[in-house]
């Protein structure tokens, strides 16, 4: 490859912080709230126009799982749908918290965190890190304005694929550990002029309905080509609009910009591929046209940090109560898409994974080895290809991000590196922000 030098310039410093939140997704927003409710002046950098990354952005259906807390519980009742009358099931009932109003969702967001003073930066790409030997001071990022530092006391990053940790130089294990295999990306969509009396909402893998040509997920197996070849469809807020998780592209190195450039062509071109098959196959859909796609591609997995705690399948089945809980009462499936293909990957779990009890997240997860000042929140922290396949769910994500920011917020204000013993006031704040086991 051929090699130019950038040359040397001095960029000015136009903001600093207590709390520097990388990305605003769910995990970032938690994080955000959980600083400043802790008493700290927190700045969120988001490349995006909203905030929300993949529940709003990347117009994901809902929030999955039966996790609890006390910002998600605030979030999701005040974002709460205001025209639905169907779970996810297709089931009539009052306005289900959990299907996501996208506008209302990220409005609600931007409100509460106007309400705990944050200041958000939109449209503004973190590109570098500002280091001293290996302790992080910040970001470099780009926008409209130039190029900027932005100074903090702490970091968190919640971009999904851990940009800044892995610029800082933390180790990490890219997918799954025996091939670096990541699950399929997708492109969500919308389509309308769904007649909801009559449309199936098979939610999950292995949800065959019986429909007058077959079974619905059989006949999408023979009419796609691979990797294309299951049918998800969630109802929104809107009757007639239903959300599709349909188009699948395996692959994919969602670090890589070749390769999301690549899948982000690949994936548009299947969209009209699914409306063709959702007009011919399933009933109330014969005349539904697109209504609109996500912004951003959906990259289900990428970088697993090596943090000072690396959890594990085991710990989610046995539902774990860590000493060093900063997120609890989390729970979903082992939600591992084929690698390969269409469908459930045959180590996945959904509608036959029961447990009763929820799980926790320990602190030492969010830490990262070998750099310091940094906390990772969201689908990058330190956990097996399959125990992220679980809390990857974004309210488990929005948890652990509400624990990382109480976390910096401690560590600034005893004064101490984010590895060191602080948990006990850690704890104190968690549960005074109403965290419980
Ligand atoms: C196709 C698909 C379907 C899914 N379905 C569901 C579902 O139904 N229910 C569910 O609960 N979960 C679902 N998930 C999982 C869930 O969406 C993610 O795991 C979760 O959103 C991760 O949260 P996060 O905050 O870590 O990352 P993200 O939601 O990805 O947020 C990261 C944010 O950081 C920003 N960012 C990234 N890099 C930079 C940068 N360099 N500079 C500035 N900003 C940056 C992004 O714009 C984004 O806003 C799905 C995921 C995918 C991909």
């Amino acid at each position: 490859m051929k090699y130019i030098s950038e040359p040397a310039r001095d960029i000015p410093v136009t903001k600093v912080c207590d709390v520097l939140v990388c990305g605003g997704g769910p995990a970032g927003f938690g994080a955000a709230i959980g600083a400043a409710k802790a008493g700290q002046k927190v700045i969120v950098i988001e490349r995006n126009s909203i905030i929300g990354g993949m529940a709003t952005a990347g117009l994901m259906s809902h929030w999955t799982g039966n996790t609890e807390g006390p910002v998600l519980d605030e979030l999701l009742e005040r974002a709460r749908g205001s025209h639905t009358d169907y779970n996810y099931f297709g089931e009539k009932i009052l306005r289900s918290k959990f299907i996501i109003d996208h506008e209302k969702l990220s409005l609600t967001m931007l409100k509460m965190l106007d309400e705990h003073n944050v200041e958000v930066m939109f449209y503004t790409q973190i590109c570098d890190v500002i280091m001293d030997s290996n302790v992080l001071q910040g970001a470099i990022v780009e926008n409209k304005s130039g190029r900027q530092a932005v100074l903090a006391s702490k970091i968190i990053d919640a971009t999904g694929d851990g940009d800044v940790a892995c610029r800082a130089g933390a180790p990490y294990q890219l997918g799954r550990e025996t091939d670096n295999a990541m699950q399929p990306v997708t492109l969500m969509m919308q389509v309308s002029g769904v007649d909801y009396s009559r449309a199936i909402f098979p939610g999950e893998f292995e949800d065959n309905v019986d429909v007058p040509r077959g079974k619905i997920q059989d006949l999408a197996h023979d009419y796609f080509e691979n990797p294309m070849g299951h049918v998800l469809l969630y109802p929104s807020t809107v009757e007639g609009i239903v959300t599709v998780n349909m188009t699948n592209v395996t692959g994919i190195d969602g670090t890589n910009n070749t390769d999301i450039s690549r899948s982000q062509v690949k994936l548009s071109l299947q969209v009209e591929r699914v409306i063709d098959f959702l007009r011919e196959y399933a009933p109330g859909y014969e005349q539904c046209r697109l209504y609109r796609t996500a912004s951003m591609i959906g990259v289900r997995e990428t970088r697993h940090f090596s943090c000072e705690y690396t959890i594990t399948a085991e710990d989610i089945e046995q539902a774990k109560v860590f000493d060093d809980w900063i997120a609890t009462r989390c729970y979903f499936n082992f939600d591992i898409h084929n690698i390969e293909g269409a469908g459930l990957d045959k180590t996945g779990r959904q509608n036959d994974f029961v447990q009763t009890e929820r799980y926790t997240i320990p602190m030492r997860s969010l830490i990262p080895l070998k750099v310091e000042n940094l906390l990772l929140a969201g689908r990058s922290i330190g956990g097996t290809h399959m125990a992220h396949s679980n809390f990857r769910a974004m309210a488990i994500c929005l948890n652990i991000g509400q624990g990382a920011g109480v976390c910096a917020a401690i560590a600034n204000k005893n004064k101490t590196r984010l590895r060191d013993n602080y948990y006990p006031d850690v704890r104190k704040e968690l549960i005074s922000q109403g965290v419980t086991v």
